[in-house]
């Protein structure tokens, strides 16, 4: 079938029951020695796919396979996590002497990967506004070799003109990267868009149950190559099990996201029209200085937002609401099928952020949503009677 709509791919591709048994999914090859029949065989081995367990199983390339179809790449790579997908994408491309765009909302750890080892290897970055869109243009020198975008922005979830970026720095001859981690291969098509390369934390939506570490990039016909033998020098692969889960999680992933995105909005709205909420930050909202660009580029929103609160609570009051939350967990990551909360520290990440009082970042999982609205506002009153 040519043409195959994005939820028959979730479903179809990645697997192939004629060849096992009809069996529905790919069996988890757990593999490092692969064995030869014979010494002619042995020699001629670069020829095979299967080869080496570092280097790929049946069950790494339908979960590349899979994600790469679905957002529309030539191919993809697995890594351990989200961040070495990020570490991967970057040292594929840039040497010693060369100049890094790294947009400033970047997710933080990469932040510090910039800073303490691309530093050490001779690569210098300039983090950019994230809302700069064509002007990159300005910033752009002749070493500059990588163009970084990650749309919305950690935390602060600014919407990136990623076309504008990428056509500017295509015209300088730059790889754009995109860590598309919130706009998932299927609500953000990276490469319709501009972008060379794409990172997944697979961590969060694909896997989807709070249970994996994985990192996937995809990549073009141009830069796949470059992405396969950083891959595969760098020694990065994945555990048989998690990337099996892996696949298993994406196989929900549209189901689950449009339960999360609806979900999400009730929350959302509700806390906008809160007194203790300065201002809802979420790019599916009308009034977010983001719903323009978002609604050009995104079929589609999720789980988490940020909630910026009106005034500057201390951190007893904050402790008071957030310590005592019946239904939403105090953790990090997301992209899981339940509701977190977490106090946010945008400086980190944004680094010219301002605000009334403090930023909350909230996963908005699967439960009843009137649930979730009882929960935060038992926990906003805390907040206000703490705060006295
Ligand atoms: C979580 C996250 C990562 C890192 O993923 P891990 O699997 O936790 O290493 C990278 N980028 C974004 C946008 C993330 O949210």
């Amino acid at each position: 079938m040519t043409d195959m709509k994005d939820d028959t791919k979730i479903v179809a591709r990645g697997r192939d029951p004629e060849a096992n048994f009809g069996i529905v999914n790919p069996p988890v090859y757990h593999a490092s020695t692969i064995t030869f029949p014979n010494v002619a065989a042995l020699e001629r081995r670069s020829e095979l796919h299967v080869r080496y367990g570092r280097l790929g199983t049946p069950t790494t390339f339908a979960l590349e396979e899979a994600v790469a179809e679905l957002e529309g790449g030539a191919n993809a790579v697995i890594t351990s996590s989200g961040l070495a997908a990020i570490a991967t994408a970057l040292t594929s491309f840039l040497r010693t002497g060369d100049h890094l765009l790294m947009v400033d909302t970047v997710y933080d750890p990469g932040r510090k990967f910039c800073d303490r080892v691309l530093t050490r290897l001779g690569v210098e970055t300039t983090y950019y506004d994230p809302l700069i869109g064509a002007g990159i243009g300005d910033l752009i020198r002749p070493n500059t070799r990588v163009v970084y975008t990650e749309s919305p922005g950690s935390q602060t979830f600014e919407v990136q003109d990623i076309p504008a970026i990428a056509a500017a720095a295509h015209d300088a001859g730059a790889v754009v990267i995109t860590d598309n981690t919130w706009g998932t291969p299927l609500y953000f098509k990276s490469f319709a868009h501009g972008a060379d390369v794409s990172v997944h934390a697979a961590t969060k939506y694909i896997a989807g149950h709070s249970d994996v570490m994985l990192g996937l990039v995809v990549g073009t016909e141009a830069t796949y190559p470059a992405l396969k033998t950083a891959v595969t020098l760098w020694g990065q692969c994945a555990g048989p099990d998690d990337v099996y889960l892996t696949l298993r999680g994406l196989r929900s992933m549209s189901a689950r996201l449009g339960r999360h995105q609806e979900n999400a909005l009730v929350v959302a709205r509700w806390l906008a029209e809160r007194s203790e909420v300065a201002r809802v930050i979420h790019p599916a909202l009308a009034h977010d200085p983001g719903h323009a660009l978002w609604s050009r580029d995104f079929t589609g929103a999720n789980g988490l937002f940020g909630v910026v609160l009106a005034k500057p609570y201390g951190k007893h009051a904050m402790a008071a609401m957030l310590d005592n939350m019946q239904l939403f967990a105090l953790g990090f990551s997301w992209g899981g099928y339940e509701s977190l909360i977490v106090p946010a520290d945008p400086a980190r990440t944004a680094t010219k952020w301002q605000a009334p009082g403090p930023l909350l970042r909230l996963h908005i999982g699967l439960e009843d949503t009137e649930d979730l609205i009882a929960d935060l506002a038992d926990g906003l009153a805390r907040l206000e009677t703490a705060s006295g």
